[in-house]
């Protein structure tokens, strides 16, 4: 909401105006009435002048301040209770303006500000609670079965069996080690306050790059992968790029059973560099598409031992910071694309 700059308000003003007014007519017509029934007596016209300007005194002092008491101090003391209790940790605090939005006043801004404020501080309070949560939920697990199988693998004399308690040891070490440098990349990329500097990027070839590197899984699920990439060279952060096409990727290749197909394009139009994913894998249901981009979130529980829940937070995150855009039309049982829109 837009503050308007708050003058003098006429209202106010007349209503203080035409009470002073009254009052001090009250005196004069009283000086007269008392000068008038004493025919003029010097002492005794002193005398009542003295009173009358005592009397104006002390009505126009208790009209001050029941003013006073009003306007300012009433408001500056809900002001100040609320934030004491934000200083300890409240945020739950809300304070009610005392007037409607379009007669407010400065102390209703400040209420309307500091209601906003413990809003958006209760908020982030919550998030950094269920981050923590979420953390480490994300680490018990794998260092449950890395504490268990690595007590089984103590005991096994079976050399087959020990190699196989092994790789799951070592699938365990390689979530933990995935976990941990996805919240350091995030962390890193919510906190930088210097924006990464961009530099001639080809997008065909960091997109190629990120597919190379996924060749060993492709080929275990025999998956079709066809790429479409036009040569384009674009002004871009390349480190940030790798994120995006590597997670969209892996997800891509991870949704869709064996022997389907993941398609990826590249195309130049215009100031935009568009880059399409796409797969014939299980697809996003329309609940599940609405979270995709919040941290930790998964799902596919039955995909849940392959990743965090961080990869698409990650994305998102990325092409925020790039500028550029990113959605996805996805038919459950059919397949999603994601598709990347990058502004130079
Ligand atoms: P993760 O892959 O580690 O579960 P992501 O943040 O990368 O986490 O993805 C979040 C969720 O989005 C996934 O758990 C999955 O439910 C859904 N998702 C992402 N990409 C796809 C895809 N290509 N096909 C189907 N579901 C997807």
């Amino acid at each position: 909401m837009k503050r308007k700059k708050n003058g003098f308000t006429f209202f106010g003003g007349a209503l203080f105006f035409i009470t002073i007014s009254i009052v001090v007519a009250i005196g004069v017509l009283f000086y007269d009435l008392i000068v008038k029934r004493t025919n003029g007596n010097k002492g005794i016209t002193v005398l009542v002048m003295f009173l009358t300007i005592l009397f104006l005194s002390v009505v126009c002092t208790v009209i001050d301040l029941f003013r006073r008491r009003q306007m300012v101090d009433k408001p500056v003391e809900q002001i100040l209770s609320a934030t004491e209790k934000i200083a300890a940790g409240d945020f739950s605090v809300r304070l009610q303006q005392r007037h409607g939005y379009r007669e407010y006043d400065e102390y209703d801004w400040i209420m309307e500000n500091l209601n906003t404020m413990t809003e958006a501080l209760g908020k982030s309070e919550m998030l950094k609670t269920d981050f923590i949560s979420n953390v480490s939920h994300e680490l018990k697990t794998p260092l449950a079965v890395i504490k268990s199988y690595a007590t089984l693998l103590k005991r096994e004399k079976d050399e087959k069996q020990r190699k196989e308690y092994a790789d799951i040891l070592i699938k365990a070490a390689e979530r933990l080690s995935d976990l941990v440098s996805n919240i350091l990349k995030l962390s890193k990329l919510e906190n930088d306050k210097i924006p990464a500097e961009k530099e001639k990027v080809r997008l065909d070839e960091s997109i190629s790059l990120a597919v190379i590197g996924l060749e060993n899984k492709i080929e275990e699920k025999n998956l079709n992968v066809q790429c479409d990439l036009d040569e384009v060279s674009f002004f871009s952060v390349a480190g940030y790029l790798e994120i995006v096409w590597n997670n969209l990727l892996s997800n891509a290749v991870k949704f869709t059973d064996e022997g389907g197909m993941v398609e990826v394009s590249l195309k130049k139009e215009g100031k935009f560099a568009v880059v399409k994913v796409r797969d014939t894998g299980c697809g996003i249901s329309p609940k599940t598409g609405s979270r995709i981009f919040d941290k930790f979130y998964q799902g596919d529980t039955s995909h849940a031992q392959e990743g965090n829940g961080l990869g698409l937070a990650l994305v998102k995150k990325v092409i925020d910071l790039l500028g550029g855009e990113i959605s996805v039309e996805s038919e459950q049982g059919k397949g999603t694309t994601f598709t990347v829109i990058l502004k130079e």
